[in-house]
């Protein structure tokens, strides 16, 4: 069977990839670039958001990102990510409780005092921080490049144009859109409970590489450059263009430097944006059947590297399960023929 994925995001490189496992499926993938995963900081662990609550089923998304991220790491045969921890300074006294409260709680989440902070990082201010061992520091370029050469070699075709409707693809048996934020613009989503924001990031020219990725009030995290770091990011609930808004973005610079003083002397090299789409309510992403032969996997939000690899692998199972019944399959590793039944 031949399936269609419009978007090579994180969430299609992830569905391409999941597709490519079964030895009876071809694919092809249809983007036009850009998007959000390319821009994104490349934080990847259980702890986000503001109170730094554990995401749920966070462990098993961040095993599934393990194995794609190092499946792209030896396609493409560079250092794609980093897994020295990250360290999540809590400056304010909320911050101090909420992140005091999780150490508490969860081993996974270690508090560090301030003396113990200054050791490794003596430029930063003066506050306790929530170290979280598992973090991991995606290069995010880097990663869907990987990503798309494993699936290039596992049979991937792609076709670099703009889809606009499901029915463009009448030929493929089945199509599971990815779009990111245009995915609304698909008339069989668009009144799925989604909402988008904006976000920018700033890549600076830093003196001295920081060990690991340093989280507050916006962040600082390493790139595969190591005179580069990446600074994020905003949350725009309105704006008038996806486009970089130096105006807005360059406040980054102002608000890591509570946290991280020399970072109001970084060279700013480039201002990246992207849009997230995210639930309305909550911030489970969303996986619909929206036609007979098509779904939609969407609304990762700000968790994208969480949970683009453990839904790749349901979505995928999700669309072929009708058609594993047709299928007699002999698993590759043995003759990689299949019968139709
Ligand atoms: C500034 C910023 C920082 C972020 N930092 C982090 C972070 O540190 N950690 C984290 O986990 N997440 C982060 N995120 C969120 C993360 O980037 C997203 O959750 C994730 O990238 C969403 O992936 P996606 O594949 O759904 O969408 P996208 O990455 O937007 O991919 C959609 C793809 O579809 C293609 N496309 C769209 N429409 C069409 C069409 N009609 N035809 C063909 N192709 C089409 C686009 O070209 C694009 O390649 C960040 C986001 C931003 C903006």
């Amino acid at each position: 069977m031949h399936i269609a994925v419009i978007g090579g995001g994180l969430a299609g490189l992830s569905a391409l990839w999941h597709l490519l496992q079964h030895s009876f499926v071809q694919a092809t993938l249809f983007d036009i670039g850009g998007g959000a995963s390319s821009v994104s900081t490349g934080l990847l662990h259980p702890f986000p958001g503001k109170e730094a609550l554990r995401s749920l089923r966070s462990e098993e998304g961040l095993q599934a990102a393990k194995i794609l991220l190092k499946t792209a790491q030896e396609a493409l045969q560079k250092p794609i990510f980093e897994e020295g921890g990250i360290l999540r300074l809590a400056v304010t006294e909320i911050q101090k409780k909420d992140f005091h409260l999780r150490s508490v709680e969860d081993p996974d989440a270690i508090w560090w005092d301030e003396a113990k902070v200054l050791s490794l990082l003596p430029q930063t201010t003066l506050a306790p921080a929530l170290f979280v061992p598992k973090g991991i520091t995606v290069y995010s370029k880097r990663y869907l490049e990987g990503l798309w050469l494993a699936c290039q070699k596992k049979g991937a075709k792609l076709e670099k144009r703009e889809v606009y409707s499901l029915s463009d693809l009448k030929e493929f048996d089945a199509i599971i859109l990815t779009a990111g934020s245009s995915t609304l613009r698909f008339e069989e989503c668009k009144n799925l409970p989604l909402a988008l924001t904006k976000g920018q990031a700033l890549i600076c020219r830093w003196p001295e590489r920081l060990p690991l990725s340093l989280v507050s009030q916006g962040h600082i995290t390493p790139t595969e450059d190591p005179h580069l770091c990446q600074i994020g990011s905003t949350y725009e609930r309105k704006f008038s263009s996806p486009d970089p808004d130096p105006s807005k973005a360059l406040e980054l610079l102002q608000k890591v430097s509570l946290f991280y003083p020399p970072a109001k002397d970084f060279k700013v090299e480039e201002i990246r944006s992207g849009v997230r789409i995210a639930p309305k309510i909550g911030y489970q992403p969303l996986i619909q059947k929206i036609h007979p032969n098509a779904w939609v996997f969407t609304g990762l939000g700000s968790r994208g590297l969480l949970y683009h690899a453990l839904l790749g692998k349901k979505v995928v199972n999700e669309v072929l399960k009708k058609w594993k019944k047709n299928y007699h399959v002999i698993p590759r590793t043995i003759t990689g023929e299949v019968w139709r039944s």
